[in-house]
């Protein structure tokens, strides 16, 4: 088993590190991840300079990318040769819920995975609200989040592992009171944009503002506040398929959009 790690917090962040020696005697970890914080850098990828690889140490390696980047690297080109089995991203510092997987660089390395079909997950741990990395409770959550990791692998690969298999999962703050197999919740902001004015007297912004959650069953987000593992099954494909079966009036008006009227010359080409 050879399993490539990233993340996007970074390559010296504490999740990684944790993570990779939790999942050392499950097989050849390699590490590929970004030199810097690249949160909420989201599915982006470098095309307008080139990307430098710096070999940290045995089986680590910081890229001067995005975690995207990094799965590419380490999938077309360190590991060219002997391909990794598995990808897995985090412990990101904090959680990945709902519809902010769209702006994860941590589950964003999941989904480049997937594009190299190849299984990937990943992992998020919530932290109480304003902790800092260095108290000591929040490390001790990320140990347990290391260790329960682990547990989610090694289950994984005792059974056949589909190459289309993309998890995102979210440890909760508290200790866990088991695993939940959820679904994405959604959430609202109430405040989205600070606006501040500069010693100049120009304006400026901060995207920011307190979360707001739509209280539904069986979300990542409800089984996270009720101290559960949330596990998540993730697919590339964005197709809105209820809403291809469900908004048959909608089609209809768009399917004759640029349409020309019958009795005209057979419509526009091109
Ligand atoms: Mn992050």
């Amino acid at each position: 088993m050879r399993i490539l790690a990233t993340n996007d917090d970074g390559i010296f962040s504490e999740g990684l590190k944790l993570l990779v020696e939790a999942l050392a005697d499950l097989g050849e970890i390699i590490v590929v991840a970004p030199d810097h914080e690249q949160s909420a850098s989201s599915h982006s990828l470098t095309l307008n300079r080139p990307l430098r690889m710096q070999r940290i140490r045995e089986h680590w390696y910081a890229v001067d990318g995005t975690p995207t980047d990094c799965v590419n690297l380490g999938v077309q080109g360190l590991l060219k040769e002997e391909p990794p089995d598995l990808v897995v991203s985090g412990i990101n510092f904090g959680p990945n819920l709902g519809g902010d997987v769209s702006y994860s660089g941590t589950v964003s390395a999941a989904f480049e995975a997937s594009m190299h079909q190849l299984p990937g997950i990943a992992f998020s741990q919530e932290v109480a609200e304003r902790s800092s990395r260095r108290e000591a409770n929040v490390t001790a959550s990320f140990e347990a989040a290391a260790e329960l990791a682990r547990e989610v692998v090694a289950a994984l690969i005792a059974g056949e592992v589909p190459r289309d298999l993309l998890l995102n999962v979210n440890f909760p703050a508290s200790t866990p009171l088991g695993v939940r197999w959820t679904r994405l919740g959604k959430r609202s902001y109430r405040q989205t944009v600070v606006e501040k004015r500069d010693p100049k007297g120009r304006k400026y912004y901060w995207i920011a503002g307190t979360p707001e959650w739509e209280q539904e069953t069986g979300t990542d987000y409800e089984a996270l506040m009720a101290g559960y593992v949330a596990v998540t099954p993730l697919h590339l494909d964005l197709t809105d398929y209820r809403g291809l079966e469900d908004s048959a009036p909608l089609r209809d008006r768009l399917e004759h959009v640029g349409v020309a009227e019958s009795g005209r010359d057979g419509g526009a080409t091109g």
